[in-house]
This record gives C-alpha cells, structure tokens and sequence, in this order.
C-alpha cells in the first residue's frame, strides 16, 4: 500500500468556514422561516462589471473563430494583461516593473499557497496573528510547521496584531527566512502606514528575509498615505514577492484571475556560497505545474483597465466601501470597539462582555439569524473578536445592523 505524505495528517481538520457552514445548516434546518444574513464568507455579491462581460463575450466569440482560436497560452500570462497591470497598477504610483516580472495565474490563494515550494525544507515561517490561514496550512503540507500545541505551530512564528500593538506586528524575537504581510488585513480590515512597511523592508533587507506581501484588498484603500504597493517603499525589490488578485477587485472570485509580482532583482541563497533568482525559479515552476490562465479571463480582466471598466469597478467597490462604514459606525454607536473597515472590507469587532468569539457567533446566529466569522478562527490572537464583511447587498446590510441594534 502507498504511503500518505505525513505532513497532511498534521493539517488541523475542522476548518473555520465548513465549521460555520455546518452550524448554518443546523440553524435553518431548525429556523426553516428566518432569513440569515451572512457577514462572514469574504465572497462578493455583486456581479461582474458590463464592461468585463463585453469583453468576455467577444473573447468567447474568436475562440470559435479559426483565425482568432487560442489554445495553450503563455504560462506567465499574455502581453496584453501583463502590460496594463504594469501600467496602471504600478507605473502609475512611481513603479517600475518589466513584464517578466509579473506571473498571471488563476488566484491569489493558490499563488500564495504554492510559493514556500520556492524555500528550503527547513525554512522558518512568520505569520501574523490572527493571519488568513492559507498562509500556514500551506507550510504545514510543506513539512515547515513542527507539532501543533494549544493551537500554535512549533517551528512557525506568530506576530501578535492586537489592539495594544495598533495591529502592527512587532518584529519577531526569532529571525524568520520567509515572512507573510496581507495588507489590507484579512480578517482584521488594519492597515500598515508608509512608515511601518518601510520598517518592514529595512528589516527584511537587515535580516535577509523574504516578505510574501498579500494585497488582495489593496482595490479597497481609501487613505491618501496607506501604500498600495510594497514596491512603492525603496528596497522593497530585493526582499519581496507581492500577490495581487482580481477577485475583490472586480468580483472575479468565480470566474478566477490574479497575479504575482516576482522582480528579478530578489534573489536567496542557494545553500553554497551563491545565489538563485525567485523570479526564475517561479517561471520554472510555473512552466512546469501550470499551463496558465484561461484567455478569455485574461480578456476579461484587460477589460478591468479600460476606462469604462475602471469606473465600474469603482462603482462597485464604492458600494462595499459604504457598507463598511454603516457597519463600523453603527457597530461604534452601539458600543462596540471597532477596528479596520475604513481600507478594507473587513470590520474587526471586539466582542462584549468577555464572551469568546464562537459564543458570540452563537448568539448573533441564534438571536439575530446573523453570521459573522469567529476571530478565534483566524488564531489565537483573534480570539475576543469578530470579523464582519461588507460584501453584502446595501438592503442586507441595513437589515443585518438593524438586527444588531435589537440584540443589544
Ligand atoms: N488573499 C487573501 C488575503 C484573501 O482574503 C483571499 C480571499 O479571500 C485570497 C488571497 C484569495 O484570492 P483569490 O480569489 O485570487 O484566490
């Protein structure tokens, strides 16, 4: 008989969202008349712009066409997508990136999943905490994580984002080879200031870190000073690895586009005396494992650049943007200490009265027909929280408040 790679049986089996799900099911088995409103899975609900489903329409259209028909595509993405994210997501906020620098893909979660592959066996993992879990139970498979105890990993290193630190992760007492940042933050909606991620990069660039930067959220900054890229801090280059997706953005989350930056000027040892590109090893890898993003997505997410798309897109991400701020303000006039929601889609919410996270998600659910995530899923420095998202409809979302405001 064949024989299970062992790191899988290490992986912690009830995950955070089939948790929810299942108690969700419960409730309205036995609730079958009330509506629920979920806060909680960080899906968008409104559809994709005009502009991206004209696009896609004339994409399917030449993939019938002889002369237009598209089979096996660049692995790292085609010109046309790789040019306007270098234009308008980078060259635009003073960075200059080639095209071979940026990898298109199916989604951030896997990109980010797959890049420890690129690190050796024994390579210490930093993660904030609480931290979107991907993060972790990737290197967990990977053989990184060390044996689980009170819900931490031995070998991994958490870097506490709490109130008292302002959700700013302090640097770590222990030098981490590879470090994860998500900012925007899922769950806890908190950004980091030019200034915190410039001490991020000295550190990084100090201690011969590589930072995996996930901004998946960066669609959602509204602060004039809040860096939407870790490229727009000096050196960042050299150290960092960035991880962008179209799916908050442009509510690609079921039709699957993103991409990661990987500059050829970040390089690490090679365990001699050398040293390796990541950005050549990541098109290794990728020509290998990945046979690249379908065309028509691609077309599709061209499309996000165009003028019209681009205002879409606003649109809509204005219209998550004013869910956040009911939530936050709502959720402060009732009491409740409230953090993120002003740069993300993510409201942070201290739970009253001491209760744990899954106590007060039973209580919403059973009191309220509400479903919020549990912060304690994220980690145990998410515990005492909830995270709330803005991702409903406008109606939902007042209705979801004024259910808040009867339960307190
Ligand atoms: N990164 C973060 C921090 C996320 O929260 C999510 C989705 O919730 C993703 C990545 C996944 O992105 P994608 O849909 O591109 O796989």
């Amino acid at each position: 008989m064949a024989t299970v790679n062992s790191n899988f049986l290490k992986l912690q089996s009830n995950y955070l969202f089939a948790d929810i799900a299942r108690k969700v099911t419960a409730f309205k088995n036995a609730n079958p008349d009330r509506r629920v409103i979920s806060l909680g899975i960080g899906d968008v609900t409104r559809p994709l712009p005009p502009a991206v489903i004209q696009a896609l329409h004339k994409a399917v259209d030449e993939m019938g066409d002889a002369t237009l028909f598209r089979g096996y595509g660049p692995e790292q993405g085609y010109a046309f997508l790789r040019d306007v994210i270098m234009q308008y997501d980078y060259k635009v906020r003073g960075v200059t990136l080639a095209p071979d620098e940026i990898f298109v893909s199916d989604g951030a979660k896997p990109d980010v999943g797959n890049f420890q592959e690129l690190f050796a066996q024994d390579s210490i993992v930093a993660v904030t905490d609480p931290v979107y879990p991907v993060y972790v139970d990737s290197n967990v498979m990977a053989g990184r994580s060390g044996e689980i105890k009170d819900s931490q990993w031995s070998r991994i290193v958490y870097l506490p984002c709490i109130k008292e630190n302002d959700f700013v992760p302090d640097f770590p007492a222990v030098r981490p080879d590879m470090i994860y940042l998500c900012y925007p933050n899922n769950p806890t909606g908190t950004v980091l200031s030019r200034a915190a991620l410039q001490g991020w990069v000295e550190y990084a660039r100090r201690e011969g870190c590589v930072i995996l930067y996930d901004s998946a959220y960066e669609a959602f900054i509204t602060e004039a000073d809040i860096p939407h890229s870790i490229y727009e801090i000096d050196g960042a280059e050299e150290v960092a690895v960035e991880f962008r997706s179209f799916s908050k953005t442009a509510g690609f989350t079921g039709l699957r586009c993103a991409y990661t930056v990987v500059p050829k000027a970040l390089r690490i040892s090679d365990g001699k005396s050398g040293s390796v590109s990541l950005n050549a090893l990541w098109n290794r890898r990728q020509c290998t494992k990945y046979n690249g993003c379908p065309y028509i997505v691609q077309r599709a997410a061209e499309a996000v650049y165009s003028e019209r798309g681009q205002s879409e897109i606003m649109g809509i991400i204005a219209g998550y943007q004013r869910n956040a701020t009911m939530l936050r303000t709502a959720a402060s006039e009732m009491g409740f200490a409230v953090y993120g929601g002003v740069n993300a889609p993510y409201i942070w919410l201290r739970v009253p009265d001491n209760t744990d996270s899954w106590g007060f998600f039973d209580r919403l659910l059973q009191q309220a027909g509400l479903v919020c995530t549990p912060g304690a899923g994220f980690g145990i420095s998410g515990e005492g929280y909830v995270r709330l998202t803005a991702f409903g409809s406008p109606e939902d979302t007042e209705e979801a408040i004024h259910r808040l405001r009867s339960l307190c």
